[in-house]
């Protein structure tokens, strides 16, 4: 029996990642390429489907193609169909994405989400947790990526962007954020302020090397317990069965995951959700927002509420 296969692509502001996914979870012909190189004219729906179409002539998959998604570093609007607000990728916002790919896609489903929210598909299969009530996500990468999921669906929100953790105002902080407001959590405990620290306090140091090098320094256990900050708010509000923690920050080398979850437990209400909090430290893989595309396309839509 010949398989069919989920396209899916995972969008980032540096590198775009993408794979076929066969009915075994295998994923076949991954490709990992600048994003720029994707994106080159002006007009960014017909370059996106144009590489679709280049990857699946290249693949040999044309008409055995279930679903194909698509995963943005952005919000989107709860009908999945466009991209609101996209910092790295600003010329995709407000394009009917959907619309435009089922008319160059004739009969394939054609599904788009938040790219934290296929690592936390990815990571929820892995380690079978579908059947939490509330399960909450933490991807620290060049912001915070958080993910709600409720009843094993992701929770989206009356307009979709439920799950900004990141944006969490923080007082007495006048930075300016990404999404436009100042002062957002974003800026103390994501990635890209792990960068200008690493500049501006160890400038002689390699990123990759910075816990290593400096993580017993007071500046970079501040940073540890602004991440911790980011979760136990969210635990202390939602009472969750099971955190899940990964992306590029915590898996370096170096980070200490003991600190992270001991500072978590500081910061989280006595005796309960404290006493019992379920922490589990995922790995950073290339692949697993390809994979949770493919999981997310065959699990069916499973979105909380109204639609
Ligand atoms: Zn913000």
């Amino acid at each position: 029996m010949r398989s069919s296969y989920v396209v899916a692509m995972d969008i980032g502001g540096t590198n775009l990642r993408i794979g076929a996914v066969d009915e075994r979870y295998e994923v076949r012909n991954f490709q990992k390429k600048p994003t720029r190189s994707v994106f080159t004219t002006q007009e960014p729906l017909a370059d996106l489907s144009r590489c679709l179409h280049a990857y699946v002539a290249q693949t040999q998959i044309a008409g055995r193609i279930d679903a194909i998604v698509i995963g943005f570093p952005a919000t989107l609007n709860r009908q999945r169909t466009k991209v609101l607000q996209a910092a790295n990728i600003p010329f995709m916002e407000n394009l009917p994405v959907v619309e435009y790919l089922q008319e160059t896609f004739k009969g394939v489903k054609i599904l788009i989400e938040r790219d934290v929210c296929l690592l936390m598909c990815c990571d929820m299969a892995a380690y079978r947790l579908a059947d939490c009530e509330m399960l909450l996500g933490y991807y620290f990468g060049t912001g915070i990526g958080n993910v709600v999921c409720l009843n094993g669906s992701l929770y989206l929100g009356a307009h979709g962007v439920a799950g900004e953790a990141g944006h969490i105002p923080v007082a007495g902080n006048d930075e300016a954020c990404g999404c436009g407001n100042r002062g957002c959590l974003e800026n103390l405990a994501g990635g890209k302020y792990l960068a200008k620290l690493c500049r501006e306090r160890f400038g002689d140091t390699p990123i990759q090397d910075l816990f290593v090098r400096h993580g017993k320094t007071a500046e970079l256990q501040t940073f540890i317990d602004h991440m911790a900050i980011a979760v136990a708010t969210e635990v202390n509000i939602l009472d969750p069965d099971c955190v899940l923690i990964g992306g590029g920050v915590p898996n370096m080398k170096g980070f200490s995951t003991e600190l992270l979850e001991k500072k978590i437990h500081e910061h989280t209400r006595k005796p309960c959700p404290e006493q019992d909090l379920k922490i589990i430290f995922v790995e950073d893989d290339d692949k697993k927002g390809v994979l949770g595309a493919a999981y997310l396309a065959r699990g069916g839509r499973r979105n909380s509420g109204r639609l």
